[in-house]
């Protein structure tokens, strides 16, 4: 029996490892089962080269709980250990500046793991004692036992060992007895060790019998060691990547939209699989995220900062060795290797899209409700996705036809262009509370966009922004006559004082409610329109909706909601209570007060008080606020009472 010292600066990790590794210990098994994995597929090479000869026999790594010993056991038949090998690998962990490195990353437990090849002694995180029992696949080779409680102190002896391999066998500290529970391991197992490419072996299988839970003759094997994303694409069937699909997102019951294969080797290492999921609300959005994986291994499902952050949105797997996992996500952002395969990804991405939108437009309509809010979130953060995606964004119009915003503009330009040649979109997020609106703007041919969507005002106004002279407008923020102005503004014959005594009388009557705000103008819209109607200024409505999204908008959140109360003096009912307002009894007041109030004054004060005897002028502006649905309670009450005493 040999005895001795690791390296000369363990020293400084054993405490690092039992003092500041705590957040993530886990870990420690998917270490060791990667270095069985190792040890296995560097056996299987050597056998292919031929350097090992015969037939390699089972190759399954087991991992084995002893509650009784109180000891966690992963086994392995891969290439084993000489006593030199394990005094090379495992007791010189040598390196240089140790413990400057140890004092800057004591926090990041991931940093110092990876960065010195400590998967190993991550072992000690959980075990009081840790022994590796090794018998190398070299001939005449002789099994050692490596023993070491957790100080730089270790024992190494010859022993006996009949089959070709290494166990290390933990004993498990009592308080992290949470690590000899099969349900704990098996968790562990499935989470980290799902695709790893060697059978993973934990007891036995179980079945359900008679009501009992019975064990069977057969081992419990974890992984899929074939997953698919390792495969050729020709050689998968949808039904493959949908059943891969199930198999990474085991409570996921609906099927994805479409996937794409990734696979590069240059200038980058990186294979995966990424799917569209339905994605109807922000709520959903997060359930599932794409997997990172490292040769098979899973590393995380944190890619935020590895692929963009609308990407984030699609689930799936990506495995690149080359992305640096063991340092911190700051770096990240400013890897180069990272960067590219960000942008490889997108790229990847809008092509498939775009492939698809080709390959048939019609299917493609199909899912744009359900992949819709995934490319907008991607033009809205992401130019280079913005610009390939401009040609198969699409926006749906109220009888269900979809088209590009160019395919668009070109079917509405000739009737929607504007006297100062700006082409006007209309939409509306609400058809049904907008129908009086919508059937205005039918009767004059235009058309109605559907925008109802979450990201709907954001993705207007971003195409507002690359598209000169182009506009949205929502269907009842103004008279449709204004809205698309095709001459001057209409003229009335109302002379300035009566206008503003319909002005005067309309707004004394109008209700007053908290934190909304309702201005009343007086124009000419079209003679079949309503007397009396709200519309809402486009401007402000969508700043308001979207500093509900955005930080540092929270100034447009808090202004008080803002209606115009449009009266329309085209409108008969209108025309005739104004025709009133001028009569003779006007006249005569005015006679009547001359010299003690101006003129207008008079009229003001005179409408007033006529308006106050007619009914009718209540009457529309409750109209125009049940129209736009914000007439409730009292005012309610009082407007059916008042109707059914005018009838
Ligand atoms: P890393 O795996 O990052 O190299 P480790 O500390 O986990 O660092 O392992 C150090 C070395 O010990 C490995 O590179 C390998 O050569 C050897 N080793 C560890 N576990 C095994 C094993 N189960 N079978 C054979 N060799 C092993």
């Amino acid at each position: 029996m040999s005895k001795g010292n690791i390296g000369v600066t363990s020293d400084n990790i054993f405490p690092v490892i039992k003092k500041f590794l705590y957040s993530d210990h886990e870990i420690f098994l998917r270490e060791l089962i990667s270095n069985a994995v190792d040890a296995t597929q560097k056996l299987k090479t050597l056998s292919s080269v031929g350097e090992v000869k015969g037939d390699l026999g089972d190759l399954r790594v087991r991992v084995i709980i002893n509650k009784e010993k109180k000891t966690l056991t992963v086994s392995d038949h891969g290439i084993g250990m000489t006593a030199e090998e394990v005094d090379k690998y495992i007791n010189q962990i040598a390196f240089s500046g140790a413990e400057e490195f140890v004092n800057k990353y004591k926090d990041r437990t991931e940093a110092i793991i990876g960065h010195f090849g400590l998967g190993f002694y991550s072992a000690f995180m959980v075990s009081k004692k840790v022994e590796i029992f090794s018998l190398s696949y070299q001939e005449d080779a002789k099994a050692v036992h490596w023993s070491c409680e957790g100080d730089p102190e270790y024992t190494m002896e010859e022993t006996i060992k009949a089959e070709r391999g290494t166990d290390v066998v933990l004993h498990i500290d009592d308080e992290f007895s949470q690590y000899l529970e099969d349900a704990t391991i098996e968790g562990l197992l499935r989470k980290y060790c799902k695709f790893l490419p060697v059978e993973i072996a934990f007891g036995k299988k179980k079945e359900w019998k008679d009501g009992k839970e019975v064990e069977l003759d057969e081992e419990n094997i974890i992984n899929d060691i074939n997953p698919a994303w390792t495969r050729k694409p020709a050689d998968l069937t949808d039904e493959d990547y949908d059943k891969f699909y199930h198999e990474l997102y085991p409570t996921q019951m609906e099927e994805p939209l479409f996937h794409i294969h990734l696979n590069v080797d240059y200038p980058f290492n990186l294979t995966g699989i990424l799917y569209f999921p339905k994605i109807k609300s922000n709520l959903d959005v997060h359930r599932n995220k794409i997997q990172l994986y490292c040769n098979q291994v899973y590393v995380t499902d944190e890619v935020e900062n590895i692929v963009p952050e609308y990407l984030t949105l699609l689930h799936g797997v990506i495995d690149s060795p080359d992305i640096p996992l063991n340092v911190s996500r700051s770096y990240l952002q400013s890897d180069n290797n990272v960067k590219k395969i960000s942008g490889y990804i997108t790229k990847k991405v809008a092509d498939k899209l775009a492939e698809l939108y080709k390959a048939d437009k019609e299917e493609f309509a199909k899912k744009w409700d359900d992949i819709k809010m995934f490319i907008q979130f991607g033009m809205l953060t992401d130019e280079k996705f913005y610009e390939k995606a401009k040609d198969f964004a699409l926006y749906k119009n109220l009888d269900g036809k979809y088209a590009t915003l160019d395919e668009y503009k070109e079917q509405v330009k000739e009737a929607q262009t504007d006297k100062d040649g700006n082409l006007v979109l209309l939409y509306t997020n609400d058809p049904d509370a907008h129908y009086t609106f919508i059937e205005r703007a039918k009767a004059k041919g235009y058309d109605v966009l559907l925008m109802d969507g979450e990201l709907d005002v954001h993705t207007m106004s971003q195409a507002e922004q690359k598209n000169e002279k182009l506009r949205f407008v929502r269907i009842d923020s103004d008279t449709i006559e204004n809205l698309i102005r095709k001459d001057e503004n209409a003229k009335d014959d109302y002379s300035d004082e009566q206008r503003e005594g319909l002005r005067k009388a309309f707004e004394a009557f109008i209700p007053k409610a908290e934190k909304l705000n309702y201005y009343v103008t007086c124009e000419p819209a079209a003679a079949d329109a309503l007397p009396v109607f709200l519309t809402q200024n486009e401007f402000m409505r969508r700043m308001k909706e979207m500093s509900a999204h955005q930080q540092g908008m929270s100034f447009y959140g808090q202004m008080p909601d803002q209606y115009n109360l449009v009266v329309n003096t085209a409108h008969p009912l209108i025309q005739e209570l104004a025709a009133k307002m001028t009569s003779e009894q006007v006249s005569e007041e005015v006679e009547k007060k001359e010299g003690e109030e101006t003129k207008k004054e008079t009229v003001i004060k005179t409408v007033y008080s006529l308006a106050n005897e007619d009914e009718r002028l209540k009457q529309l502006i409750d109209i125009a606020l049940l129209a736009s649905g914000q007439l409730k309670g009292e005012a309610l009450a009082k407007f059916v009472n008042r109707s059914v005493e005018l009838l």
